[in-house]
Parts: C-alpha cells; structure tokens; sequence
C-alpha cells in the first residue's frame, strides 16, 4: 500500500479520465490517475470527428487530418444529400495524439499520472474509497471511474448497463480522396442497420467505418463490403479498430464516493455515437461538485447526486431526443429513408442541415418540422413504419 492517499483516484486515462482529473487538480485537488496501457490513446476507437468547440474544451491541440466543411448523405436509391457551408463542420483528429497531449497535460498541472497501472476492484467504506491496483491500492475520499465502454466498476455496482451498446468498426486505408473537405455518410439497412457509415478524408489516408444496433451481426463485415462497394477493398489497410458506444446513459452515474464519466456513464450522444462533446460538458460540473463535497466535507452518495443532476441537466434532454429519434430510425425501412431524404431534398431543409451543430444534432429538428407540410408528410412516413 501506498504511503500516500491523494483526495481523488481517477480511474481510465482516455479524454473523460484525463480531462477530470486536469480539473480537479486545477481546482487544488490532490489527484492520482490510473491507465493500463502504458501508451495513452492505443488501442484507438474513435473516428476523430469533434467540433472546434470540443477541442478548446479539451485544453490541446491535436494533429489534425482534415477540416470538414461538406457532407454528402448517400441514400440507398442513390439520392445524395448535399450540405455545407463556408465554416468547418468539424476536423477529423488524430485520437491517440489527442489522448496522449491531454494526459501530458494533466501531468503538467500536477496531476500524479500511473502508466500501466490497472485498477482491478473499487470498494468504499464510510471513510474512503479504495483502488485495488497490479501495483497495490489506493485510498482516496472520492474515486472517479472513466474507465470507458466496458466500465467493469459500472458493472461492479449490479443492474447498470447502458441503455444500448451500439458497435462500431472502422478502417484506414490508403486511398487519397479527391476532396479534403468533404466526408460522405451512408444510410440504409444493407448498409449500416441502426446509424450510419462514413467515409473521411484524411491526406493520403481514408477512414471507412460504421456503427450498427447490436443486433445487426458484426459490423466488420459492414466496412469490408462497404469498401468492396466503393471500390476501396485492394487499398492496403493501414490500421483497423473498432468498439463498442455505451448510448443512453446508465440507471445512475453515482455511487458510494464513486462517479462515473464518458463512456463509463454512458453519456455517448445515440444519434451520432459521439462521446467527446458530452464528455467537455460533464467533467466540469464533475470538477465543481468535487469542490462542493470539499467546502462541505460531505462525501455522501447525496452530495454526489448533484454531479448526476447537473450533467442531466445540461445533456439530458439532447441524449434522450436523441434516443427517442433513434428508435424511430431504427423503424424505418429504406423505402421510408429515401422517402424522408425526398422531403428533406430542399434549399430551405438543406439549408437548415448545412447549419448543424454537430455537439447536439437533434437541434436541426425543431426547425425542420417547422417547414410547411413537413410534419405531416414526415408523421404520415412514421405511421406507415408503425405496421
Ligand atoms: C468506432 C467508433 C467511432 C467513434 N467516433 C467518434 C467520433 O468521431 N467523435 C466522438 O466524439 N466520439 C466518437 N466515438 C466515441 C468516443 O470514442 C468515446 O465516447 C470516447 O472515447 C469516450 O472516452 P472515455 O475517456 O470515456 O473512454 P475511453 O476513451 O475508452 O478511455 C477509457 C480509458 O480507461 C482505461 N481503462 C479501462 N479500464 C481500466 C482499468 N480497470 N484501470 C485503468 N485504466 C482502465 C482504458 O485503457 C482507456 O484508456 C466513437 C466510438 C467508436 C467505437
């Protein structure tokens, strides 16, 4: 045992982890940082799509692939649905260059960083908190657990499975796609049963990937028809990767001086599979109720509530919109698709797209059923799924 006892133990070193922990070591915190691995950010599952906003949030600046300012949206009868505007939608990031900057960070603020230290089991008494680690334990007052999609200290606490788990597969292959600006995403049951595949330019690179319900069988198989489609299946594959995205949120993110983050939390955003945007959302109100149990010396499971309060409060709605709009989608067959990107097909609608935001894309609906005639065609669509 450790000589030592910080006043939080941080479990996970991924962006959730190392962004907490950068947090509450800034707000005067004595934080320890566990990761397994003894790299940050391999094995990578992300395909790096963030806003600008997020990668202020997360306090560095990673490699940048592309800026993304078009999308084209691929329906299965061969509608293309084309969005954009002059300011970037989005950047592809590097992940792993992104994890590794954001843990040097951390570090630099004074956070106690352990490479290859894996956390084995959590247990809490009235008193503190423990950490069984490969290299011993770790008492704390508070322990955060950021330990991402397979969170076995969620699990540890009995019926706390994500609402869903979405799968996800992606590769990079070497190909050079004509336009550097220009993502293209894929709809359709064939394709990506339950979301969506896409298609990123990265220089002399192409990330083909896809996320499908968990039912849907495996979604490797998905990118390598996809890449015999499009005529990328004799590209050498630089690297694949893939995982799994915890949508929906957990029974609870708080328990007994634990609180949950990121995927552990299973705050992934259900109709894009992005987790890095509600991640800069919960860290500081995670940070901030830390400060909160301190000014009180409460450690209690009520004190922590506050922290579940706030990030629901902030993420909420988007996350459950967002659940609600996916299993309408989920309905749709691609007749109803290419009958929805009928009716989208508009300057007015396109337009509406071309100004997503990509931290909460259920915001473009409100304006869209707005447009004359839309709802009604759009519930008719939706009813007709219903049989
Ligand atoms: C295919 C795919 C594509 C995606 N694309 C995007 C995208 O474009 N944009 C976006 O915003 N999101 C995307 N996501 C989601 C995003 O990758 C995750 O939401 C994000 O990585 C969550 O960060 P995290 O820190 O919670 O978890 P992670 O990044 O998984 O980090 C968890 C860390 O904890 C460590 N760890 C786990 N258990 C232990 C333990 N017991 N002890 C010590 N360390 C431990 C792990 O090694 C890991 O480093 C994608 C997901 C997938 C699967």
């Amino acid at each position: 045992m450790r000589n030592y006892m910080p006043d939080v133990t941080v479990v996970g070193g991924g962006p959730a982890g190392s962004l907490t922990a950068r947090l509450l070591a800034a707000s005067g915190r004595d934080v320890v940082l566990l990761e397994e691995h003894n790299e940050a950010g391999v094995p990578t599952h992300c395909a790096g799509f963030v806003s600008d906003d997020v990668i202020q949030k997360m306090g560095v600046r990673p490699n940048i692939y592309s800026t993304i300012c078009r999308a084209d949206v691929k329906l299965p009868d061969g509608r293309v649905l084309e969005i954009g505007r002059k300011s970037p939608i989005g950047f592809i990031v590097d992940r792993a260059d992104l994890d590794a900057k954001m843990v040097d960070l951390a570090a630099k603020h004074g956070v106690d960083v352990h490479m290859g230290e894996r956390c084995t089991e959590v247990t809490a008494t009235d008193a503190y908190v423990t950490a069984k680690t490969n290299d011993g334990e770790i008492k704390s007052d508070l322990l955060v657990g950021a330990d991402g999609q397979n969170s076995t200290i969620a699990a540890s606490w009995g019926n706390n499975m994500a609402r869903e788990y979405l799968r996800g597969f992606q590769m990079d292959v070497r190909h050079t796609m004509d336009e550097q600006d220009r993502m293209i995403l894929r709809v359709g049951n064939d394709i990506a049963p339950g979301l969506f595949a896409w298609q990123l330019p990265m220089g002399d690179l192409t990330r083909v990937g896809v996320c499908v319900s968990p039912n849907a069988g495996t979604p490797a198989e998905y990118v390598k028809r996809l890449l015999k489609n499009i005529g990328l299946a004799d590209c050498k594959v630089e690297q694949s990767f893939g995982g799994k995205v915890p949508i929906g949120g957990r029974r609870t993110s708080v328990n007994n001086r634990v609180m949950l983050i990121g995927d552990a939390a299973g705050q992934v955003k259900p109709v894009s599979a992005g987790g890095l945007y509600p991640i800069a959302v919960a860290a500081p109100i995670l940070a901030d109720t830390v400060s909160k149990a301190y000014e009180m010396n409460v450690f209690s499971t009520a004190v922590l509530a506050l922290y579940e309060r706030g990030w629901k409060r902030e993420l909420g709605k988007s996350l459950d919109g967002g659940m609600r709009l996916r299993k309408m989608y989920c309905r749709m067959s691609d007749r109803n698709l290419c009958a929805i990107a009928k009716i989208f097909d508009t300057p007015e609608i396109l337009g509406i797209l071309s100004n997503i935001d990509i931290d909460d894309p259920t915001t473009v609906v409100k304006p869209i059923l707005k447009q004359r005639g839309v709802k009604s065609r759009l519930l008719g669509i939706y009813l007709r799924s219903l049989f």
